[in-house]
């Protein structure tokens, strides 16, 4: 069998259309313009970029884009005062602090000090608890990616095995939580999972976000189940930097049913579902019904 591949560029292109049509009828019927802040503090080149592309797609689907960039000594004090500010401000409807955070910020704090209607992150404490008690929240942006993706190719999850390998706060554990909340039977493995190979080849969905290049073969991959690689791996091979994912791309591809490339698979989805959360917060803060397609 080789998979089908999925295509997250052109999913995540969709996504930005969907989302900026929605803007344009926003602007139009109720003359609101959906507003995202991104706060950058100090100089981490990988940061720079992210927030650079999340700045430009912002602007691209007719959202404002308000971005404040501190410099890496900035006090905590300091960054507090700027989040009160713009979890007051009307026009902000989303806040973004890029992580990591230079080592003399305390992040807990900083990210619990967001407004949780305007953490389109999902990081926030307040975000998490209503995730993972099935309520309505700001889903972090790359696990709703993820999903989206999940929902797009199989229709209904319910009762499908799933397993997340990893268990961040930030990928592996919403993740999770989302496939549980689409009724899958989700197993988390991590660092400790006895024969991970064993749990690995009894799935139908496989989520790989670990950070270690290609450690998940083709041959733990069950005949046609659906892999979802969420690593980034930045490596050089044959004289050139590369992007290579948690799975073993070319293995895995034989036996799959389903699997997402790396580069061009879940990449793209995490800024695009960032745009779709600050139309979620934008819809909800105004009392409107939220966009379709777009949520968990
Ligand atoms: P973390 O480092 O926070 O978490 C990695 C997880 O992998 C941990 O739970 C760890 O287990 C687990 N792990 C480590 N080694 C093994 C192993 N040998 N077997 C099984 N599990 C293992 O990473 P993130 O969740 O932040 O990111 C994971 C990957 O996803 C990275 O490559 C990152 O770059 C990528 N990423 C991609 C995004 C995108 O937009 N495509 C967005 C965010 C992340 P333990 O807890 O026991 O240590």
């Amino acid at each position: 069998m080789v998979a089908q591949v999925i295509d997250g560029k052109a999913f995540a292109a969709r996504v930005r259309a969907q989302v900026a049509d929605q803007v344009a009828r926003l602007k139009e019927e109720n003359g609101i313009i959906p507003g995202l802040a991104v706060v950058l503090v100090g100089e981490d080149p990988a940061s720079q970029v992210y927030v650079r592309s999340k700045g430009k797609q912002t602007v691209e689907v007719g959202m404002n884009s308000y971005e404040h960039k501190l410099d890496a000594d900035t006090s905590e004090e300091d960054l507090l005062t700027l989040i009160d500010k713009l979890n007051k401000d009307p026009a902000v409807h989303g806040i973004l602090v890029q992580l990591p955070l230079p080592k003399h910020l305390n992040e807990d704090l900083v990210i619990n000090s967001i407004d949780p209607a305007k953490d389109v992150d999902g990081f926030h404490i307040s975000n998490v608890g209503l995730l993972g008690t099935g309520q309505k929240s700001m889903v972090p942006c790359t696990p709703l990616g993820c999903l989206m993706m999940l929902r797009d190719y199989h229709g209904s999850l319910s009762g499908m095995n799933a397993v997340v390998i990893g268990r961040s706060n930030i990928v592996g554990k919403p993740m999770a939580q989302l496939l549980l909340g689409d009724s899958c039977t989700v197993t988390i493995a991590h660092s400790r999972t006895k024969d991970l190979p064993d749990v690995v080849r009894r799935a139908d969905i496989v989520v790989a976000a670990v950070g270690r290049l290609e450690m998940v073969p083709g041959d733990w991959i069950k005949e046609g189940a659906t892999v979802i690689d969420v690593g980034i791996n930045r490596i050089e091979r044959d004289g050139k930097n590369k992007l290579v994912g948690d799975v073993d791309y070319a293995s895995a591809v034989e036996r799959a049913g389903a699997i997402t490339p790396v580069p061009g698979g879940v990449g793209p989805m995490t800024i695009a579902c960032l745009l779709a959360n600050t139309l979620t917060a934008c819809c909800r803060a105004n009392g409107l019904p939220e966009p379709e397609g777009l949520t968990a």
